[in-house]
């Protein structure tokens, strides 16, 4: 599936509206280059999933848990990370298969540890379609 959004409150909305489908132990990537909304969709994800607190990105600590919402929500963001195999330090696979809605900023940067099915979430910037103009494109991934 691919949508256009012209605006941030757009993108908030989607993912918003995806979250109310999420089930747990569902697992949501993103990829896409700094600052092109991947923060912006997790918010709206949290949201969606009945969080209110604020999201902000979890930079220094790789990982954020919310417990407020109707599921738990773990939200990653690897950018930082060295090697996949860090990813076990901080206890990874106890978050991606637990009973929580996990989410991966540049899960790009950690492909060969990833769950066998996740939703991937692309977006991209087009610039002569305007600044906030993005695209993104829904994919389910099983791995083989
Ligand atoms: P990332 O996490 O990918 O580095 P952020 O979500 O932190 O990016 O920042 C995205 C920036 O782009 C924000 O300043 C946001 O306001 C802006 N923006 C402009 N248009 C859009 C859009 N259509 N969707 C999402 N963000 C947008
Ligand atoms: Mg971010």
């Amino acid at each position: 599936m691919v949508i256009e959004t012209f605006s941030p409150q757009e993108t908030f909305a989607f993912a918003e509206q995806m979250a109310r489908k999420a089930t747990a132990g569902d697992v949501y990537t993103l990829i896409g280059d700094l600052g092109v909304g991947k923060t912006v969709f997790t918010q709206g994800i949290a949201r969606g999933l009945g969080i209110t607190e604020p999201i902000s990105s979890p930079t220094f600590t790789i990982v954020q848990e919310y417990e407020s919402g109707r599921l738990p929500f773990y939200h990653f963001d690897v950018y930082r990370i060295g090697a996949p195999e860090e990813m076990d330090e901080i206890g990874f696979e106890d978050y991606v298969y637990g009973e929580g809605v996990t989410m991966i900023e540049w899960a790009n940067l950690i492909q060969e540890i990833l769950p066998e099915h996740y939703t991937q979430i692309t977006i991209e910037k087009d610039i002569a379609k305007g600044f906030d103009y993005r695209r993104i494109t829904v994919e389910e991934v099983t791995r083989v």
